[in-house]
């Protein structure tokens, strides 16, 4: 069968051309053929310059995504199975580095490692996917054979449980999807720390991945410290703090299945349980009650979930931010640091540092910037694909 070509608007192939991998509806000049939802189709200029292949999307406001923008590659197995390999030595440096079977990363950032629509997480021996492109939909059982042929994993489960796919039209999915299913709790290990994941129920595809490297700097800054960890999860920066030689973590989230794995992970590590309280409550208004009772810490860790999710949600999300960061500044004691993070992509990294800025101008405190931090270094962000940093984090000093 001919492929369908996509033939864009005058001047509007630039963007490809600086190897950008989506195309917005808008830019389609005419379409010929009548591709379905997720096939791959040929990319022309307008003045008929061949500029590439990619994946079709009927329902999405990004109609394709990019595979190629050589004309002349073919998109079959063997595409997939050289980008998936290139992915996996990128990170080789990760791999090996930690107890090979209980390393826990991302092996592929979906257009950021070339694959667009496509998600890889690695627990141990058992691999996550997550699918949000109506094209990599369609090449799932493609991947999976080539994934649990080149990676050898106990079993590969699919978390394809995202809002976005709706957009793609495509539901949402989960299940194993080759091999043994994934018990409720694997073990991982991270710079040393033990950590329990449930890769069926848990957030994301288990584990907040993105946020290795980040909860590795609060060593520096734990010692002797009272540590007040906000949307702490399963304890992920109270384990790191524990073992830098926190005095104290008080950790405030919501869920209580969080907190449940938050008290597993911490007799799994074997720190003392006096060590650490739990709040469960929403950060917002215990912030609150904390600072009406005087409280102080030395080190506050606020790492929320994303308060924007689209354009409209810009100004809620900003007054979300700003009112968390101001409630922390004010709960830190002189010489205290604050960890805060924005996983917002559509925030930027100037107007989070403007909202912090304005938070700690109101709570009437004078702060720095110590360091800027982004994603893990497993979620990588193509030079041509500034969309895929999202996560941004400052760690500011308090006077
Ligand atoms: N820092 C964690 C990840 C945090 S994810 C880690 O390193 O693993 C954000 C967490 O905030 C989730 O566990 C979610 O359940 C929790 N949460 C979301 N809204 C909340 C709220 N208003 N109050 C308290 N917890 C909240």
């Amino acid at each position: 069968m001919e492929m369908a070509v996509i033939v864009l608007k005058k001047r509007r192939e630039s963007s490809l051309r600086r190897k950008h991998p989506w195309i917005f509806s808008g830019a389609i000049k005419k379409i010929e053929g009548s591709p379905q939802s997720g096939d791959t189709v040929e990319i022309e200029s307008s003045d008929g310059h061949k500029l590439g292949k990619g994946a079709f999307s009927s329902h999405s406001q990004i109609a394709v995504r990019m595979w190629t923008f050589n004309p002349e590659e073919d998109i079959t197995d063997n595409y997939f199975r050289q980008r998936l390999l290139t992915a996996y030595d990128r990170r080789k440096y990760l791999l090996e580095s930690e107890t090979t079977d209980k390393v826990a990363c991302r092996l592929v950032n979906a257009e950021s490692d070339g694959l667009p629509g496509l998600i890889i997480d690695k627990y141990g021996t058992y691999l996550v996917c997550q699918y949000f492109g109506a094209g990599m939909d369609k090449w799932k059982p493609v991947i999976t054979k080539l994934i649990s042929e080149l990676f050898h994993p106990s079993g590969v489960y699919e978390r394809s449980d995202v809002d976005i796919r709706s957009k793609e039209g495509l539901k949402k999915q989960t299940g194993t999807l080759w091999g043994s299913e994934p018990p409720g709790e694997i073990i991982i290990e991270e710079n040393g720390i033990q950590f329990l994941v449930d890769i069926q129920r848990g957030h994301k595809t288990g584990f907040y991945l993105d946020q290795r490297e980040n909860r590795k700097e609060i060593c520096d800054f734990s010692k002797n410290a009272e540590v007040l960890n906000c949307f702490s999860y399963t304890g992920g920066f109270s384990l790191y703090a524990l073992k830098y030689g926190a005095k104290k973590v008080v950790n405030i989230e919501s869920s209580q299945e969080s907190i449940t794995i938050a008290e597993k992970n911490l007799v799994l590590n074997g720190f003392n349980p006096d060590k650490m309280v739990n709040i469960k409550g929403d950060v917002f208004q215990t912030l609150r009650d904390l600072n009406n009772k005087g409280k102080q810490f030395d080190l506050i860790i606020l790492d929320p979930p994303k308060f924007v999710e689209s354009r409209r949600h810009l100004k809620k999300g900003t007054r979300g931010y700003k009112d968390i960061n101001l409630s922390a500044f004010r709960l830190l004691r002189p010489g205290g640091i604050l960890f805060t993070f924005s996983c917002s992509g559509l925030l930027s990294p100037e107007l989070f540092q403007k909202i912090v800025a304005d938070a700690a101008l109101d709570a009437g405190r004078e702060a720095q910037i110590i360091k800027w931090l982004h994603q893990s270094s497993d979620h990588p962000t193509a030079l041509n694909f500034p969309e895929g940093l999202y996560l941004k984090g400052l760690i500011c000093s308090v006077i």
